[in-house]
């Protein structure tokens, strides 16, 4: 029997929701599974992003081997930057998710000195003691990999995100016989997928939103707007298909849209028939009714391409009365606010909006429902269950669930929340000591102003930089300013000098007559803009970052 203890270290995405991260130990070496980030809540009012604490990984960084990423959607990859800004390690995983990896390597220019190691799904690596398998799954995006890790105490499998999609629409499969051969064999542990486990029966295949689009498209007479997540391959193919059919040409817009599709299309995962295309700065010009505009910013971030379509200032589009908006997405919890209020500001604009659970659906998920759960356990027979990637509840009725399927090599589940640790040695398995976790607070996506805790960083602000408050008066009901915006400052020394303060003020009324009085009438919309274009400039000429917190008065 192997003398060394086998560690499984939870460092994001359990017990909370995104930024997934998971780090193996055996020995003296260390993997990562997935490096992901979340969007901050509202609450969290100045932070662009926020990625794992690596605290522990850095603590060891002498040990830490490889990164292996399952797939390419942002609460697993969103954090590589960050990550191997901390230590230059080799990264796995599929070409399509490497390549999603490299384009946020490129908004950083961390490309240089990082490997980017190619694995196709079904392909195998070794890294020290570890032998990993990739195992294509089926899941929202391309090119999604589970992951067995062979090590020398027993299989290890991590489901990464799947649903167990029969009849995927790339006609790939979910590649069960691999779960079955390992189960087989024996496994010592399973980390499943915990987000749907509240949801009875099966998840609908991706090809169940097929029909109702396929109504969408037959019965809108005008322009068709269809905005989804940029990473849903599945469903822009879905989209593509149905637009040639109805004699429609599409233009993507929005940044990620057209990188990820781009990217897509180089690796040949994505058909788009080049007559297909129509360039955004066409769309206005072409009859209404052979249109089709695909968009990103499903969720309502206020920056995105479909919230300013929505307040008629996006320089492409303008809606029109007859026209029909589709959001083809979940709405993720916490986000109902803005996305509601997105949906009507397109309303006000006459459009139509489809939006929500319908039937047929014009969404489906990717997460794998309760029988799949339990097809995927019954499959596998882990000696030991670990619910993986959801909020306590979701744990524990996963783990409630492994129990209730007690097979004969079952031993426990066993609930872990980020920050535990797990040990498994030739005695059995059992908590370990608890390691440093918690969540980073990032401005504006660069490396460089990565700052510890969101308390931390907001003293720091205070105590270095100071905060700024840009003070305007809004009437809500016609968007109308009244007077002049103010600037207060306190412990800003940059303001003390100069003709700063007045360029300042310059900044902020330039921001809002370049905003429409629908913009300046929504408050979430207009105070981002200011923190944002603020932001830009203070950084640019003090190079300082001043809290920034944008008050907007009703009048
Ligand atoms: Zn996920
Ligand atoms: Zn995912």
């Amino acid at each position: 029997m192997p003398d060394s203890k086998l560690q499984v270290i939870p460092l994001g995405g359990l017990g909370d929701f995104g930024m997934n991260s998971m780090a193996i130990r055996y020995g003296d070496d260390i993997i990562v599974i997935d490096a992901g980030m979340m969007f901050p809540e509202a609450e969290l009012l100045g932070v662009d992003i926020v990625t794992p604490d690596f605290t522990f990984l850095e603590e060891n960084r002498e040990h830490v081997r490889a990164l292996i990423l399952t797939h390419g959607h942002e609460d697993h990859i969103g954090a590589v930057p960050f990550l191997l800004s901390r230590m230059n390690i080799p990264v796995y995983g599929t070409p399509f998710t490497l390549a999603l990896v490299e384009r946020r390597l490129d908004e950083h220019s961390k490309l240089k000195n990082t490997k980017l190691n190619e694995v196709q799904p079904g392909g195998r690596i070794e890294i020290g003691p570890f032998k990993v398998h990739f195992i294509h799954v089926t899941h929202s995006i391309v090119s999604a990999c589970a992951v067995a890790i062979t090590t020398p105490l027993g299989v290890i499998i991590h489901t990464g995100d799947f649903k167990v999609d029969g009849s995927p629409t790339d006609n790939i499969p979910f590649d069960l016989h691999a779960f079955a051969e390992y189960g087989k064999k024996g496994v010592l542990l399973l980390m499943s997928d915990s987000t749907n486990v509240d949801r009875p029966g099966y998840t609908e295949s991706e090809r169940a939103v097929r029909p109702r689009l396929e109504q969408i498209f037959m019965s809108t007479e005008r322009r068709l707007i269809v905005s989804c997540f940029s990473s849903s391959i599945h469903r822009l193919q879905t989209i593509l298909d149905l637009a040639q059919q109805y004699g429609r040409k599409v233009a993507f817009l929005g940044r990620s849209m057209n990188d990820v599709t781009e990217i897509a299309h180089d690796l040949g995962f994505l058909r788009i028939p080049d007559s297909l295309l129509l360039r955004p700065q066409d769309i206005m010009g072409t009859n209404a009714s052979k249109v089709c505009v695909v968009v990103s910013g499903t969720q309502g971030e206020p920056m995105s391409a479909m919230s300013r379509v929505a307040v008629d200032n996006h320089k492409h589009l303008t809606l029109e009365t007859g026209d029909t908006v589709v959001l083809s997405a979940r709405i993720i919890p916490g986000n109902e606010k803005p996305i509601y209020r997105m949906i009507n500001h397109v309303a006000r604009r006459g459009a139509e909006v489809i939006y929500g659970s319908m039937n047929p659906p014009v969404h489906v998920s990717g997460h794998a429902s309760a029988e799949e759960l339990k097809l995927i356990i019954n499959l596998v027979k882990p000696k030991y269950f670990v619910p993986v990637h959801g909020e306590y509840r979701q744990l524990k009725k996963h783990a409630a669930m492994a129990e209730s399927l007690r097979h004969e090599k079952f031993d426990r589940s066993i609930i872990m929340e980020t920050g535990d640790s797990l040990e498994i040695d030739s005695q059995g398995a059992r908590k370990g000591p608890k390691v440093t976790v918690g969540r980073v607070c990032i401005d504006s996506g660069s490396v460089d102003e990565v700052v510890e805790d969101i308390v931390i960083r907001d003293r720091r602000h205070l105590s270095e930089d100071g905060f700024v408050l840009p003070i305007v008066a809004i009437d809500k009901n016609s968007g109308t300013i009244e007077g002049q915006p103010e600037i207060v400052s306190r412990g800003f020394v940059s303001f003390d000098e100069g003709p700063l303060l007045e360029e300042a003020r310059q900044i902020v009324i330039k921001t809002l007559d370049s905003s429409n009085a629908e913009e300046r009438g929504d408050w979430g919309v207009i105070q981002e803009k200011i923190r944002v274009d603020l932001k830009r400039f203070l950084t640019k000429q003090t190079s300082r970052r001043p809290l920034i917190v944008p008050v907007i008065l009703e009048v």
